[in-house]
């Protein structure tokens, strides 16, 4: 399979210490690879794997992967990007209701994801109502009365065969735009927020179909038209987005069937091609098989390299382990340095969010009640001076005396109080993790080694 290739293409590389174009191209012939087999448009291959190329020829060589694994997570990263891009909340309508409109082709699973949006409308404290506008085929009426039954929520629909609409409300002729005007009242008069409207499909493209649409799009004028796209298709999605972006238009992707077996690169090109947001996913025929759009499920997918993708992710938190492991012994034996001191400050701004990281070391907890509030202007300003010593000055800043701190000073462009309160600050902290270390027992403390 592509994931074995991709381990053993991994396996080849371990060890090298640089990204070579060599390694670029090799990753990146592989990755092509996973996305055609995902059926993902080839223009839309080949825009990718340029941009990944140009990305990984800049890329800092982290410590804790290699230059194979290195490239996947670049991959995973712009993929994830890409397909939750400019991800947005859903539009409502101003004054109630929002109107929500299917659009798609035949079978892509409109009627079943009016379901369940309508449920997930109502597990999110609406008051969502249904509209049958699909009068094309026989039964569509009554499979989406069904759906209705099953998450308990009205349907608008006209009786099959007669003039007569929800509630007994005569609707006159069974006309799509007929039914969707009439719906929104309703919908007004009975106080239903939120409206979604399902429309008919058919199996090809025809422009029958896309006049009946714009239509019913006329009528509702939709806060959100969501094209609905079965993720089985493959390549014939772009073909299909494309008709469907030009002939109704539309704000949202709605992927469904994404419980069968197919990698989902019409996900990506979709996204690419139109740059609409996918909004939801559909991964079964029950109510509740329904989430919210997630890209990086979505990227793990389409690379089809799971497995992969938490081998990268293992690595890092290994590394991360170690090197706060390491850190922690070295507080335990008072052998801290300024060195030292700057290196954590380098891996943790390298990892995010600075309160989130401290509070992973061991003692985070009260590390981070001692150190207060850390801005990030601040730690600037202390990489700046620690930069500014000599070797010999961070190994062992008891030498660094007020003609030092001036030099230290004048070299970070900072003020010789700064200086003066980073290392006041540094054995100070050092002082009490020293403590900190005796007391929980950390390897190299003095209580640990008795
Ligand atoms: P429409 O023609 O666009 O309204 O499509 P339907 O909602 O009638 O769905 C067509 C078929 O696909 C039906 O048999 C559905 O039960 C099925 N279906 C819809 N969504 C999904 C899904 O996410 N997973 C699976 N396995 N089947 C689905
Ligand atoms: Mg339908």
């Amino acid at each position: 399979s592509l994931s074995d290739r991709l381990t053993s293409a991994l396996k080849d590389l371990r060890g090298k210490g640089r990204l070579t174009d060599a390694d670029i191209d090799a990753t990146a012939r592989e990755i092509r690879l996973a996305l055609l087999e995902a059926d993902v448009a080839l223009p839309v291959v080949r825009e990718f794997i340029s941009r990944i190329k140009e990305r990984a020829k800049g890329a800092e060589v982290s410590g804790a992967l290699n230059p194979a694994q290195q490239v996947v997570k670049i991959v995973n990263e712009e993929l994830t990007g890409i397909l939750g891009g400019e991800s947005r909340p859903l539009n409502y309508a101003k004054q109630p209701p929002t109107v929500i409109m299917l659009a798609g082709l035949q079978g892509a699973g409109k009627t079943t994801l009016a379901g369940k949006l309508a449920n997930w409308f109502k597990s999110q404290k609406h008051t969502p109502m249904l509209v049958a506008c699909d009068l094309q085929r026989p039964g569509a009426v009554d499979q989406l009365k069904i759906v209705g039954d099953r998450a308990n929520v009205p349907v608008f629909a006209p009786h099959p065969g007669t003039s007569v609409g929800g509630d007994g409300e005569p609707i006159g002729v069974a006309e799509p735009v007929d039914v969707a005007n009439r719906a929104i009242a309703h919908a007004r008069a009975k106080m239903h927020d939120v409206v979604i409207v399902d429309t008919a499909g058919r199996l090809g493209i025809d422009e029958e179909l896309m006049a009946q649409a714009r239509g019913i799009r006329d009528a509702v004028e939709p806060d959100e038209t969501f094209f609905v796209l079965d993720a089985m298709v493959g390549q014939d999605a772009v073909t299909t987005a494309e008709a469907f972006r030009d002939g109704v238009g539309f704000t949202g992707v709605v992927l469904t069937k994404l419980d069968g077996d197919a990698r989902g690169g019409a996900a990506l090109s979709v996204r690419e091609l139109t740059g609409t947001p996918i909004m939801f996913a559909s991964n079964g025929e029950k109510l509740e098989d329904f989430d919210v759009f997630h890209p990086d499920r979505m990227a793990s997918r389409i690379l089809g390299m799971g497995d992969v993708l938490s081998l990268i992710e293992q690595a890092e938190t290994v590394f991360d382990q170690k090197q706060a492991e390491e850190a922690a012994s070295k507080i335990g034996s008072g052998e801290l340095t300024l060195e030292d001191f700057l290196d954590q400050m380098l891996m943790i701004r390298r990892m995010g969010p600075l309160g989130n990281i401290i509070g992973m070391l061991p003692g985070g907890k009260e590390m981070k009640d001692a150190v207060g509030d850390i801005d990030e202007k601040y730690l600037d300003r202390i990489q700046a001076i620690i930069r500014g010593m000599t070797p010999e000055e961070r190994a062992n800043p008891k030498i660094i005396n007020g003609s030092r701190r001036l030099r230290i000073a004048n070299g970070s462009g900072v003020k010789v109080s700064d200086v003066n309160q980073l290392v006041d600050r540094f054995f100070e902290a050092k002082k009490m993790m020293g403590r900190m270390a005796g007391q929980m027992g950390m390897p190299g403390s003095r209580s640990a080694t008795k």
